[in-house]
């Protein structure tokens, strides 16, 4: 027996036959009807299609016999693929050199006649063949040869519409897939286009086809879900009018995507003609070899922001007018980097040139050195404890060497940039022409308080002595006049030593005579003073520690006094009067609490300053002028303390004052 030799193109035939999917299949009526007709035009018994696979014939349709496959080495058709173009014909395999040992000729089915033609497909590859077989010697006439190449032909046509059908049902399990894939991913970028919280649409076609839009996008437009499936044009003809589908129709053509920011447009929205700022894009959608298939549309509504930024445009130049226009001079600090900016009006005031670099340090330098450690450490605790910064100083121009009073105010500010320290910024005003004012009046003051003085010392001297000349001469009216006048003159000299005060404490004449004294000592003075004058209230003094402080004992007394006075003065008669003293820390604070009536709040701030006095129907039958607690301001912050009121209208106030405990030995 001889083994068949092996097609040259053996691995690619064997692709070629696996292509087909066919081996191993269930049969097919096409093809025993095949068979059956090969059988019946040769007259054989046998007929089979078989296919050639690697190791094995498989018999894809058999007729007369039941035998499924056989083994390659035994296959008369592995001979017959060797001539794809012919029929090969085996009249008596017994007598046959390459058959007459094989087992299905000695053996079962006994095979003596062998005719078969290769299947030979497009591609030149044979695949197999359709043969006939007989258990007796037989030669096939020209007929049945023909019969037998068409028969072989059809197995071929039959093969290649299965495979097509089944390529076909593939592929439409395939397209099946897709088009799931594709519903699934449309509704996937539907979820998104829906929940992205800026408005968004889908467009396709040269009409911009409105696929679907987001909430957003809809209330942007001012419409509903009506509009999905309509051209642009149709759905949005107030948009239309703006040019829209043009520019979409680019992008769509050219592929290109398309972007505007702070776009201002004004459209019929709702039924009124509504203007808008915003950010939009065009973006092309593409398929993977690059055709475009649809297009978003994003759109963010900036119109708050673009209205907010304008509005605080308008503010900053409103404000860069005011400031002008009050010459207002400027500064900015960084309090990190102590970086300082100031305007060239600021400059001006220090008297620097407008366009000379200005630091902290030379414009500190510039600050009379009375002030220069006051403003130092307000700016300090400004940047340090946020505190309100409002001082008013002398500045010695640097190149005119003329003094100017300026008022600054600022304030510390967080800084709009993330991560960037707080910054102080402020204004600063040349109130010169005011202090000379102050200080005309001040010396107006002062002269008419020291011309006035004297009279009245002499009319306080010529009144004692009508005092003891009546006690002597035992007339007890004139006495009492004289008594009378001695308290109205008493009186008015106080006053005129409070004007005289005040017009010291304006020229900046306030002069300590600071000496370590106990606070203990000062509240026991006072105590045996109210004793000796006040009768109409109950005055309680708490016990005290000692605290020792360093600081002018007559004017801190001053100030205690001015206190008792102001609370006898202004509440009921027979009220309790309660003066205290506390430590805590570094500071001794003063206290003196009445029942009386109470400052309102909106005036508890300014009681402090010069004549200001509270307006109300109590008051105008209580006589005063408004400069004791002024006086008492200046002489408690000339002594680096703190002074102020905790009040409640109609239950009573405390007036208060700290100093700093003095620490030395
Ligand atoms: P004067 O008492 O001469 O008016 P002051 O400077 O001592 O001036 O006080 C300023 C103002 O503060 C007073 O006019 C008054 O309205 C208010 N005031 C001061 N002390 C008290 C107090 N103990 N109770 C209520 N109001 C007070």
């Amino acid at each position: 027996m001889q083994e068949a030799p092996t097609p040259r193109n053996e691995q690619k035939r064997i692709a070629a036959l696996q292509a087909y999917n066919i081996l191993d299949t269930a049969s097919e009526q096409d093809f025993d009807e095949l068979t059956q007709l090969a059988s019946a035009i040769c007259g054989t018994p046998i007929a089979l299609i078989s296919l050639v696979d690697k190791n094995r014939q498989w018999f894809k349709s058999r007729y007369g016999t039941d035998v499924t496959e056989t083994d390659r080495a035994l296959s008369f058709c592995a001979h017959a693929i060797n001539k794809p173009n012919d029929i090969l014909e085996v009249e008596d395999a017994r007598a046959d050199e390459r058959f007459k040992n094989n087992a299905l000729v000695t053996g079962d089915p006994n095979i003596v006649f062998y005719a078969g033609m290769p299947l030979v497909d497009e591609e030149g590859y044979a695949l197999g063949s359709l043969c006939v077989i007989d258990h007796k010697r037989k030669q096939l006439n020209e007929q049945q040869q023909l019969a037998l190449k068409i028969l072989a032909g059809q197995v071929i046509s039959k093969l290649k519409l299965r495979k097509k059908l089944l390529e076909l049902e593939n592929a439409g399990k395939r397209i099946q897939k897709l088009n799931t894939l594709l519903t699934l991913k449309e509704r996937e970028a539907m979820q998104i286009i829906e929940h992205t919280p800026m408005s968004m649409a889908l467009h396709t076609g040269e009409d911009m086809k409105i696929i679907f839009a987001n909430k957003m996008m809809l209330k942007a437009w001012g419409k509903d879900s009506t509009v999905f499936g309509m051209p642009f044009n149709v759905a949005l003809p107030e948009l239309a009018a703006l040019d829209f589908p043009k520019t979409m129709r680019q992008v769509y053509r050219k592929g290109i995507p398309y972007e505007q920011s702070e776009a201002h447009m004004s459209y019929l929205h709702e039924g009124q003609i509504k203007e808008f700022y915003y950010t939009y894009s065009f973006t092309p959608l593409k398929l993977e070899d690059g055709t475009v298939w649809g297009l978003l549309n994003t759109a963010y509504d900036v119109t708050q922001n673009v209205k907010s930024r304008e509005s605080v445009e308008l503010a900053e130049e409103r404000l860069r007018l005011a400031v002008q226009s009050a010459e207002l001079g400027t500064f900015y600090l960084d309090s990190a980097t102590h970086e300082f900016v100031s305007s060239p009006r600021l400059k001006e005031l220090f008297g620097f040139d407008p366009e000379e670099e200005l630091s902290l340090s030379a414009a500190l330098a510039q600050i009379a050195e009375s002030h220069r450690y006051k403003v130092a450490s307000a700016v300090n605790a400004s940047l340090t404890q946020g505190s309100a910064f409002d001082i008013e100083y002398p500045v010695i121009g640097y190149h005119d060497n003329v003094q100017r009073w300026v008022r600054a105010t600022g304030k510390v500010y967080a800084s709009a940039e993330q991560g960037k320290a707080p910054f102080f910024s402020g204004t600063i005003l040349d109130i010169t022409e005011r202090k000379q004012d102050e200080q005309r009046k001040n010396d107006f003051i002062g002269m008419v308080s020291h011309e006035l003085r004297s009279p009245l010392t002499s009319i306080s001297g010529y009144i004692q002595m009508l005092k003891i000349k009546a006690a002597k001469s035992n007339e007890p009216t004139i006495t009492d006049i004289a008594e009378k006048a001695k308290r109205q003159v008493d009186r008015m000299s106080g006053l005129i030593s409070g004007f005289l005060d005040v017009a010291r404490l304006g020229e900046g004449k306030i002069k300590l005579n600071c000496e370590r004294f106990n606070i203990a000592r000062l509240l026991t003075d006072a105590e045996e003073e109210v004793l000796a004058t006040v009768s109409t209230h109950v005055v309680n003094f708490a016990n005290v520690e000692d605290v020792i402080v360093n600081a002018d004992i007559e004017k801190i007394g001053q100030v205690l006094t001015n206190f008792i006075n102001n609370a006898v003065k202004y509440s009921p008669f027979n009220s309790t009067i309660v003066v205290s003293c506390t430590t805590s820390g570094q500071v001794a604070k003063i206290s003196v609490t009445d029942e009386g009536m109470g400052i309102p709040v909106e005036d508890q701030a300014h009681v402090f300053e010069r004549f200001y006095r509270v307006e109300s129907e109590q008051m105008k039958v209580v006589k005063g002028f408004g400069i004791g607690l002024y006086i008492c301001k200046e002489i408690i912050e000339s002594h680096g303390g703190k002074i102020g009121v905790n009040s409640k209208l109609d239950y009573g106030s405390t007036f208060w004052f700290e100093l700093p405990v003095d620490q030395t030995e």
